[in-house]
């Protein structure tokens, strides 16, 4: 039976009240701090600069969903190609789909680039959106995720990247490395938002750093399926190798 923790079954090893998932916040909230530690000796700092303007964040987030960042960047300059924004709005949707086709699901992701142009277009009169840093946090992402197509990663990306704002964006390499450590309990990515960001400072530099390091992180050796747990610098404290060892099943198994 489910005692609410990080997995269903309750193992000899690690009795449920040994877990993470099961312990207050500001124990969690510790734990979090101890693998920014671990994950800057392994990776390094992250200073934060804007990689690139906000709408190119924006767009190429869109862009960005189940792609990799080769085919993401490919998508974006070939889009690029149609004109301005204004033009693109104005392409044959099918003509946007063709120029993003190294992006996953080009036909679904056309019509919401151009709709979430649109909307920006009417509600600004233009494209620039500056005007996000002088909003409260709340606002700022409640304005980018009313736009169509815009989820809470999204937003939390383009708030953080390019304007230095105190949200923590949960992809599927940070979903995934600190469910398994049992940071959070199991749940979805978009509830992991607002989970993470209760246990983190609201601090910019810190939250992009402990960003990018968890997502290299997942990317090099906690991968969806047979994580190296043996290479792991995070094993010690964490739930799914208590409590499968170095045999951690599938993430979502
Ligand atoms: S010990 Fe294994 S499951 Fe835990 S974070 Fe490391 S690689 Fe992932």
């Amino acid at each position: 039976m489910s005692d609410g923790s990080l997995f269903p079954q309750t193992p000899a090893s690690a009795p449920a009240s040994d877990l993470n998932a099961a312990q207050p916040a500001p124990v969690r909230a510790e734990l979090l701090v101890w693998m920014s530690g671990l994950l800057r000796d392994e990776y390094g700092e992250r200073p934060l600069i804007p990689r690139r303007a906000p709408m190119h964040e924006l767009i190429s987030t869109i862009l960005s969903q189940r792609t990799t960042h080769a085919d993401e960047e490919a998508a974006y300059q070939e889009l690029c190609l149609l004109g301005d924004w204004d033009e693109i709005i104005a392409a044959p949707v099918e003509a946007v789909a063709h120029a993003i086709r190294r992006s996953n699901y080009p036909e679904s992701k056309a019509p919401r680039i151009q709709a979430t142009l649109s909307a920006i277009k009417a509600e600004r009169g233009g494209y620039d959106l500056d005007f996000l840093a002088e909003l409260p946090v709340a606002d700022a992402l409640k304005w980018l995720t009313n736009l169509p197509g815009v989820g809470v990663k999204t937003a939390s990306l383009v708030l953080l990247f390019n304007f230095a704002r105190p949200v923590f964006p949960v992809d599927t390499h940070v979903h995934r490395v600190t469910t398994r450590v049992g940071v959070i309990p199991r749940m979805g990515e978009q509830a992991a938002h607002r989970a993470l960001l209760g246990l983190l400072p609201p601090d910019a530099p810190h939250l992009y750093e402990l960003h990018v390091n968890l997502l290299r992180h997942g990317q090099k050796i906690c991968h969806w399926t047979a994580p190296k747990c043996p290479a792991c610098i995070l094993k010690d404290r964490c739930d799914a190798h208590a409590i499968y060892g170095n045999r951690v099943p599938s993430f979502g198994k």
